[in-house]
């Protein structure tokens, strides 16, 4: 049996940017999926991601962003295709909010913070400016805009699918509808076998980026970090269809009150049929990814209108065109898992999720191949370590 030099398991947006990366470094590279990607299983579908450089999640993600900007618009140039939309994003809320996002308090105070500290072109709008530029919006006199003109969306689907062909043009190997079922050291430590239903493949250096099934893949001890939960993303129908439209209005995330889950966010139209894709977060219950309801029923679309959108979006219409889940895969501190895994030490354990890893996907894929390649990467990957928890 031939041994690769590395496989990824999991081709979502992040195991694709791995992949990617790994086969442009020169080496013999399989990607492995048990669906075929993109698709709507896991975590990188729904047409639509936001970006953003300054992170309110932590300054220790600016990097990340900034490079994945710049890879981007390489990935749009030798694929051809529209990826990354800088129509700009609007962070609202107060300074010091208390409610928690991606683990944090504070987002918009954050947010700021990160844009002064590394330069990053923004303006701190009052709220009536908001209004008076964006008139969709009714916000609170004594809330703030903070404009992020660079910032804007991310196109999942077909990030993955640019990705997977470019790796492939690099000589990457991709089998889908491979489910992986083990991973076991072999030979003395210098391999990993990773065995499939279709069968037993070699490598020196595996990638583990099975989004909400990682923790299937990984002993009890480390699974028990992470909790997947279900979220809906909805697309409304605004009244006139043109007022959302892109260059109209941009992505927005709106932290309107210090509560649990008193925060959405949205987009610009970016479909044929001219919805609106809006969306809060759910921490309910921790889900299986095998068994979650993807069925959405109309009362989570009205709860969702209820509490985010009536009376806060002026001309968005109550019932939505459709909706879809999603999931996430959530560390306890809402921050991603960058690691060797503890019993295999050619494993690396990729989760960068929490709810907010898309965008930061090509710069994480090019410093875990630098890591494999290289023994170390330009980007600093230590705050990910799984020793943070103890
Ligand atoms: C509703 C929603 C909104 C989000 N919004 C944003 C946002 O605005 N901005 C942002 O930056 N991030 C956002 N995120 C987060 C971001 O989408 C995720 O961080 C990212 O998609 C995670 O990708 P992944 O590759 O880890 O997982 P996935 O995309 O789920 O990929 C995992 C892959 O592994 C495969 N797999 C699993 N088990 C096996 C196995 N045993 N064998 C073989 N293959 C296997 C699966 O089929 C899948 O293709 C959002 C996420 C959701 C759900």
């Amino acid at each position: 049996m031939s041994t690769y030099d590395a496989i990824v398991i999991g081709l979502g947006g992040l195991g694709a940017a791995t992949l990617d990366r790994l086969a442009r470094r020169g080496l013999r590279v399989l990607g492995l999926d048990r669906f075929a990607p993109p698709h709507d299983r896991g975590s990188s579908h729904g047409e639509l991601r936001i970006t953003r450089e300054a992170i309110g999640e932590g300054a220790q993600y600016v990097p990340l962003a900034q490079r994945s900007h710049q890879l981007w618009r390489e990935i749009e140039q030798e694929s051809g295709e529209s990826l990354f939309v800088g129509c700009g994003l609007l962070v609202i809320g107060k300074r010091g909010g208390a409610a928690r996002h991606h683990g944090q308090t504070d987002f918009v105070g954050n947010t700021i913070a990160s844009a002064e500290r590394f330069g990053i072109r923004h303006e701190i709008l009052a709220a009536v400016e908001v209004e008076r530029r964006y008139p969709q919006f009714a916000i609170g006199a004594d809330a703030l805009g903070y404009f992020e003109p660079g910032a804007g969306f991310l196109r999942p689907e077909r990030c993955v699918a640019a990705q997977l062909a470019l790796a492939q043009l690099h000589g990457a190997e991709l089998q889908t509808g491979a489910r992986v079922i083990a991973l076991e050291q072999a030979r003395a430590g210098a391999s990993v076998a990773v065995t499939t239903e279709r069968g037993r493949r070699l490598a020196r250096h595996v990638v583990l980026a099975a989004g909400p099934w990682l923790p299937e893949l990984v002993p009890a001890s480390i699974a028990a970090h992470f909790r997947v939960y279900r979220q809906v993303q909805h697309w409304f129908t605004p009244d006139p269809p043109e007022a959302f439209a892109r260059g109209r209005f941009p992505v927005f995330i709106w932290m309107h009150g210090d509560d649990a889950g008193a925060h959405f966010y949205g987009f610009p139209s970016d479909s044929a049929d001219g919805a609106v894709k809006i969306a809060s977060e759910d921490y309910g219950t921790p889900v299986s990814p095998e068994d979650v309801e993807h069925a959405v029923e109309a009362a989570e679309a009205h709860a969702m209108f209820e509490q985010h959108v009536r009376g806060r979006l002026r001309g968005m219409q109550p019932r939505p065109a459709r909706s879809s889940v999603c999931l996430y895969t959530s560390t306890p501190d809402g921050a991603f898992v960058i690691d060797v895994h503890p019993k295999m030490a050619g494993v690396t354990i990729l989760s960068a999720c929490s709810g907010h890893g898309f965008k930061h996907s090509p710069a994480i894929g090019e410093a875990v191949a630098e890591r494999i390649v290289d023994g170390q990467s330009t980007l600093d990957l230590a705050p990910f370590a799984l020793s943070r928890f103890g």
